[in-house]
């Protein structure tokens, strides 16, 4: 397949991950607007981007704060009103650019970063929404905070004025999601948390029926990473 071929399929793709997600709304009796679709564009140009950007996807989500400045600010020129989420590992010392480049952080996991990002958005006077992830299938290599050190974490976070809008999760590869999306679901519910941000391509209708909020899909868009 041409890079040209994979273009142009971009808005037939939209279609039907919209479609996929109308229907498991439909099951679990939600309404599709209260589940928001991150478009995952981390590795695909700004030519792969540009046809969802055209077919009226306005929310995108990228995991380095690097390729995010090279490729973002011309696109946000031409569409305006597009908002950008992290989805990666964060390191303390790039807070600063991640609270000027993004509208949502996903990837708040450790006190360091608590302390780093409530800086951050004193100095540029932005206060970024923050889910807090959470280490659901106790994988350290993934990063996501444990679970018995979430309480001290978003005590931590309310004392540095940073804004937690819910809990975000990628379970273990290759097994079932569906039991961390519920145990995230419920953890969210135990500290009054809204925000679930749980999902992706192979399983995003899953994690809409147990109550995503924010579903992060990249390969049912865009086709495979390289
Ligand atoms: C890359 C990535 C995704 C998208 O994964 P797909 O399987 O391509 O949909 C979602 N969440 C995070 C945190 C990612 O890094």
């Amino acid at each position: 397949m041409t890079d040209n071929a994979t273009a142009s399929d971009a808005p037939q793709r939209l279609a039907q991950v919209q479609a996929e997600i109308d229907k498991a709304c439909k099951i679990a009796r939600r309404k599709p607007e209260d589940v928001t679709l991150i478009a995952i564009s981390k590795t695909h140009p700004a030519d792969e981007i540009v046809p969802l950007l055209e077919a009226g996807q306005r929310v995108y989500g990228e995991n380095r704060v690097q390729e995010t400045q090279e490729k973002w600010p011309a696109l946000q020129e031409r569409y305006s009103d597009t908002k950008l989420h992290l989805v990666g590992q964060l390191q303390s010392n790039k807070a600063e650019d991640a609270a000027q480049l993004f509208d949502c952080i996903h990837s708040l996991d450790r006190p360091s970063l608590v302390k780093a990002l409530g800086k951050a958005f004193d100095k540029t006077g932005r206060q970024v929404p923050c889910f807090v992830q959470v280490d659901i299938g106790e994988e350290e290599q993934k990063g996501g905070c444990a679970i018995r050190d979430l309480p001290a974490l978003l005590e931590q976070a309310r004392g540095a004025d940073i804004p937690v809008c819910g809990l975000m999760c990628v379970p273990p590869f290759g097994i079932e999601a569906a039991p961390y999306f519920a145990l995230l679901a419920k953890i969210a519910d135990d500290h009054g948390l809204d925000g679930r941000s749980m999902g992706m391509s192979g399983d995003y209708p899953t994690a809409i029926m147990l109550g995503a909020t924010h579903i992060r899909v990249g390969t049912a868009l865009f086709g495979a990473r390289d």
